[in-house]
């Protein structure tokens, strides 16, 4: 399987912009390609020319040495632009290089013990979706759809790695008055762009549309059930989300499955829908108090080490809210995510225990 010199405007569907373009000799040997799914030790990169199976050249390799954390975030990830030589020994082609990020989405940067890994690379926004609730819905399901202090988490995620976001509100369909949470929302998240959707119902999602320029690469992150997968697939136009698979011919002739974790919407947009996107929203879930070390550091003086910092003897927390060294409302936010924390490691240490059975 030849490699034809690809045309700039193919690759410019495929995302690539003047950014990767820069970094690249049209006249050299290497063929740039963008990976779209990630398996052990091999790539699927996308090319003008059709997918292909690489693996990483072996001073890339060797390159990945030293600290597991620069190792880890140097691995190819789904969405990266990487520069293809044409292996001799048949079929696999090799990944010279990877081009520098325009964009990454780093899970477990915050958190000091995991190693970072890149969920998705070159995504140039994320929407954050979030559920609507109908009238009457019990206040902790509504919270779960619609968490502001998550969005907060999110947001910082994602715009850490350099990527722009939205707040979708999804269900829109759902609840009566869909415009004035987009009101207060858009105040308080500005100059992020908040707006709903529909993804169940016909043209619900039209909104959407105003987000997805040709060869510009989005993703979708959130809580399950919010409705990412509805929205992949009134974007799509089709059912092929739903696994993610494709049929292709490989090189012997053979229909294979292929899992491929980027797609063109009908406008010309790229969607990344890989389980590394999905895990994030769990893992910021999981990543548990990061951010409040300030909180932390003060609660660690507590006489108790089980102090809930309700003015038990002894509290430091307390005291300190007392000489005005820690504000209420952060305590309130702190408590609060502490109490999400220990609900949700209560359900999966449950869930994990029932599976054991
Ligand atoms: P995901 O886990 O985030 O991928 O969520 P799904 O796309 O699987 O949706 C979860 C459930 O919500 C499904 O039963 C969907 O049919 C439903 N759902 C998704 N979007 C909407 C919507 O806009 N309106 C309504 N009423 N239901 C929706
Ligand atoms: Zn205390």
């Amino acid at each position: 399987m030849a490699c034809a010199p690809p045309s700039i405007n193919s690759l410019e569907a495929l995302g690539f912009s003047s950014f990767f373009a820069a970094q690249w000799d049209p006249e050299g040997d290497l063929v740039p390609g963008r990976v779209v799914a990630q398996h052990r030790g091999e790539w699927d990169v996308a090319t003008p020319t059709g997918s292909l199976r690489a693996i990483l050249a072996g001073r890339l390799y060797e390159e990945r040495g030293q600290p597991a954390a620069s190792r880890a975030l140097a691995q190819p990830a789904v969405g990266d632009w990487v520069l293809l030589s044409q292996s001799t020994q048949g079929q696999l082609h090799v990944i010279e290089r990877v081009l520098t990020r325009r964009t990454q989405l780093v899970r477990g940067a915050a958190g000091r013990r995991t190693t970072p890994q890149v969920i998705v690379a070159n995504v140039d926004l994320v929407v954050v979706v979030c559920a609507l609730s109908p009238p009457g819905t019990d206040p902790d399901v509504v919270r779960r759809g619609l968490n502001p202090k998550r969005i907060e988490r999110y947001l910082a995620a994602v715009t850490q790695g350099g990527a722009d976001a939205a707040i979708v509100l999804n269900k829109a369909d759902l609840h009566e008055d869909a415009r004035a949470v987009v009101a207060a929302l858009g105040a308080r998240f500005a100059p992020y762009p908040v707006i709903t959707t529909s993804a169940t119902t016909p043209n619900g999602h039209t909104e959407l549309g105003v987000l997805l320029d040709p060869g510009k690469t989005i993703g979708l992150v959130g809580l399950s059930g919010t409705g990412k997968s509805s929205l992949a697939r009134a974007l799509l136009g089709d059912s092929t989300l739903r696994t993610g698979a494709v049929r292709e011919v490989d090189g012997r002739g053979r229909h294979t499955t292929v899992h491929r974790e980027l797609f063109m919407t009908p406008s010309g947009a790229l969607l990344i829908d890989t389980p590394g996107m999905r895990e994030f929203a769990l893992a910021e879930e999981h990543s548990g108090l990061d951010g409040f070390e300030d909180v932390i550091e003060i609660a660690a003086g507590c006489r108790f080490r089980d102090c809930r910092h309700r003015g038990e003897p002894g509290c430091a927390a307390t005291a300190a809210l007392a000489r005005g060294e820690l504000s209420e409302e952060r305590l309130l936010s702190y408590l609060e995510l502490a109490e999400e924390l220990h609900q949700k490691r209560a359900f999966y240490r449950k869930r994990a225990r029932d599976k054991l059975r």
